[in-house]
């Protein structure tokens, strides 16, 4: 397993050079394991450019400003490398968005295979684009509701890992991601530093999903880029056929 702290500390001391010079950036994930090729460098770059090109017709993100997107897009999407163990990796990206976690990750490990899934239709056709663009082989993109996929015999409980940023709150991802994921599967949730209430709410969910008591990994993102943090869900038992329920319940009255 890499080693979360020492991913931010080295990332923080290449940093500058990071942003200039491609070597950096890639002694960087060498020095903590995780090997990057040229393309692979300029792949992020590319990604980066598509999303704010993008972004002039479409809203995918907030962030206009290059190095913050590097941060706070790139960096903070790759803090859910260590729960890469093994290759060949089944994962669902779920509420994707502009493609984040997915589409940095899916640069990062070619051999997994990932799912990205949104309801917004437009924002699917748009990171299908990238994915097609940057040459993404290992990425497929759905729009849909994930209480659909959950009820889906051919996504229900077919994936080793759900990840999840600024979906939804805890209880509600809960019911949204335990589904897709095999018993011992995990669901990785992005939070910030106001996760503990969350983590309260979610407790008699997690019971009723038969998850494991939830594991909380902070970072500090460099640069003051702020506090977050990465919930991780595992699964225990098969998840109960009544979840998730229907288009919106999840969301309406929160397990
Ligand atoms: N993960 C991205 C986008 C976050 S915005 C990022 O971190 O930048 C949340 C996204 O989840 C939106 O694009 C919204 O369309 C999608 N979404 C919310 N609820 C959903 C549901 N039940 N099924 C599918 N997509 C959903």
């Amino acid at each position: 397993m890499l080693n979360r702290q020492s991913l931010i500390q080295s990332f923080t001391q290449s940093l500058k050079e990071m942003l200039s010079v491609h070597a950096d950036f890639k002694d960087w994930l060498e020095e903590v394991g995780v090997e990057l090729t040229d393309v692979q460098f300029d792949k992020f770059t590319t990604y980066l450019q598509l999303l704010k090109s993008k972004n002039e017709v479409l809203n995918l993100t907030r962030i206009t400003d290059m190095r913050e997107a590097w941060i706070k897009h790139i960096l903070d999407s790759l803090m859910a490398a260590p729960f890469f163990q093994k290759p060949g990796m089944k994962v669902i990206d779920i509420g994707t968005g502009g493609g984040m976690p997915g589409i940095p990750l899916a640069i990062l490990f070619p051999s997994a295979e990932f799912l990205l899934v949104d309801a917004t239709e437009k924002k699917v056709n748009a990171v299908e684009g990238f994915a097609r663009e940057l040459n993404l082989k290992n990425v497929i993109c759905l729009a849909a509701r994930i209480e659909k996929l959950g009820q889906l015999e051919h996504h229900r409980e077919q994936y080793d890992l759900a990840t999840a940023r600024a979906l939804a709150p805890l209880r509600v991802l809960a019911e949204l991601g335990l589904p897709l994921v095999h018993p011992y599967g995990n669901v990785v949730a992005f939070k910030g530093p106001e996760y503990i209430n969350e983590l309260i709410q979610a407790k008699s969910a997690l019971e009723t999903l038969r998850a494991e008591p939830a594991r909380v990994f902070h970072y500090t993102l460099p640069e003051d880029m702020g506090q977050r943090t990465i919930i991780r869900l595992t699964k225990k038992e098969p998840t109960n056929p009544k979840y998730p329920r229907r288009d919106g319940i999840p969301s309406k009255k929160p397990l």
